[in-house]
């Protein structure tokens, strides 16, 4: 095992303290990474305070991965030391099933592999980005160009597909309308990304207090 330093929560009350986790030994699969930014998500917070169900701690959040590959295993080929890379929510899924075939791997039949709080392929309680280095197979990590500084990148990896891919999917265009509702840390990006598509973008918000920013 790989011992690593991470932030990690050790009660729903409790506050984050520096602590030790292990990763896995690198599989011929596999790809070290060394973080340099994660964001936060609402979502770590939840799970955090136990408030998505019953969470084993110590626990380490982070689904929004930004780093750097350190090393890889044996057989990997998508990338190398050096690289620019991030991680979103998902660490691994069955591959095999027709939704992992399709590239849909958050429907995997047999349960994708959460990047934290999930039990992995190994019987390993998972581990998120909160931490030094992270390990994960080189199919769930992605590219990051190098236009694009990490941490401006990391947020990506889940506020930003999380607004990216119902935009994609319903076709955001030029000619199209998009509302975004309410602009917090996913609905800025929405925002952004529409406007990029060129569709013609409205903020719909309780109040006129962002109307400026938006
Ligand atoms: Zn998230
Ligand atoms: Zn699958």
């Amino acid at each position: 095992m790989i011992t690593v330093n991470a932030r990690a929560t050790f009660s729903p009350e409790g506050p984050f303290k520096l602590t030790e986790i292990e990763r896995r030994e690198l599989q011929p699969h596999d790809v070290l990474i060394e973080i340099k930014y994660a964001g936060i998500c609402h979502s770590d917070i939840h799970t955090a305070r136990g408030e998505w169900g019953p969470v084993q701690y110590p626990l380490v959040p982070g689904h929004e991965i930004a780093g750097i590959v350190a090393q890889v295993g044996a057989a990997v080929t998508k990338h190398a030391v050096g690289d620019r890379v991030g991680v979103g929510c998902m660490v691994d899924s069955c591959g095999e099933c027709p939704n992992c075939h399709k590239g849909e791997e958050q429907y995997c039949l047999n349960g994708m592999t959460g990047t934290y709080g999930a039990t992995d392929k190994y019987g390993h309680y998972t581990q998120g980005g909160y931490s030094t280095h992270i390990v994960v197979t080189e199919e769930f990590v992605v590219r990051i160009p190098d236009s694009l500084p990490l941490d401006a990148a990391a947020p990506l990896l889940c506020a930003g597909i999380t607004t990216y891919s119902p935009l994609r999917h319903w076709g955001a265009a030029p000619g199209k309308r998009v509302a975004v509702v309410g602009l917090g840390g996913l609905g800025h990006m929405a925002v952004k990304l529409a406007h990029a598509m060129g569709a013609e973008v409205t903020v719909l918000s309780q109040s006129l207090k962002k109307k400026k920013t938006a």
